[in-house]
């Protein structure tokens, strides 16, 4: 019912002729869209390029951020309605790295989404672990405080446009995954945070990717998982071939 997305995030990485190169080695190796969602979120100077040589292929281009208005004096920002306009379907909002090097705020993260959605962008939104307190002595339960106002004010229609990514901040970049069943039961605790917030037929219906050191070998692992519905790939995903890798696994 949920398709899942493999969806690459190359960060501040490629410049724009390595990121069109890596577009047209993979775009004929691509599976069927009904099958799986491939996306690749690229360093804003990229992106049109990428549109370009994406055409006609299933592969949608992402950016990796927005701002919270469309137009006006905000020197050095990128507005979701020219992200939209120019061919590009997702948004990466709220991910650890802005969070903890850009200083951006539940609040910001959740005016961004909203502005991306009214502008026909999709936002994939990440939350981390850092929301999540040890319960003295029980099981790990993660405080929602922060989904709820990530999403805060969104129509069920909306909700059902966003992608959440769990991503706990120590396993991004560091070459230690989360293991499968960790990635599942944050997966699921987004999931239940939803059906709370939107019932039971949108939290079946939205997508929750596990972000954070996946690669082709444990990929397997934690898509097996019913509440993963696919993973958000940093550094695996740099090199074409292991992309291939990861999205025909
Ligand atoms: P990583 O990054 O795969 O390199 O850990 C994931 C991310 O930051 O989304």
């Amino acid at each position: 019912m949920r398709v899942p997305i493999i969806a690459g995030n190359w960060k501040m990485n490629k410049t724009v002729s390595e990121a069109v190169e890596f577009v047209n080695y993979i775009k004929n190796e691509l599976p069927d869209p009904s099958e799986r969602e491939i996306v690749l979120a690229a360093p804003t100077l990229s992106l049109t390029s990428m549109v370009q040589a994406a055409k006609d292929t299933p592969l949608k281009i992402a950016a990796e951020n927005c701002y919270c208005r469309i137009a006006g004096a905000y020197t050095g920002e990128t507005s979701p309605r020219s992200l939209s306009l120019a061919g590009i379907h997702h948004v990466i909002l709220g991910h650890s790295e802005r969070r903890r090097l850009f200083n951006e705020t539940d609040e910001l993260i959740n005016q961004k989404v909203q502005v991306a959605l009214r502008n026909g962008l999709c936002p994939i939104v990440c939350c981390d672990d850092t929301m999540g307190r040890r319960i003295a002595g029980k099981k790990v339960r993660w405080v929602v405080s922060r989904i709820l106002a990530d999403l805060k004010g969104l129509s069920p229609a909306d909700v059902t446009k966003v992608t959440m990514a769990f991503e706990p901040s120590w396993a991004i970049g560091t070459g230690q995954s989360a293991d499968p069943e960790q990635a599942a039961e944050g997966c699921y605790l987004i999931r239940q945070t939803i059906r709370d917030m939107y019932g039971e037929d949108i939290g079946n219906a939205v997508r929750i990717l596990y972000g954070g050191s996946v690669n082709e070998t444990n990929i397997k692992a934690l898509m097996a998982y019913d509440d993963i519905d696919g993973v958000l790939v940093g550094g695996a995903s740099l090199d074409p071939d292991r992309f291939l890798k990861l999205v025909n696994s």
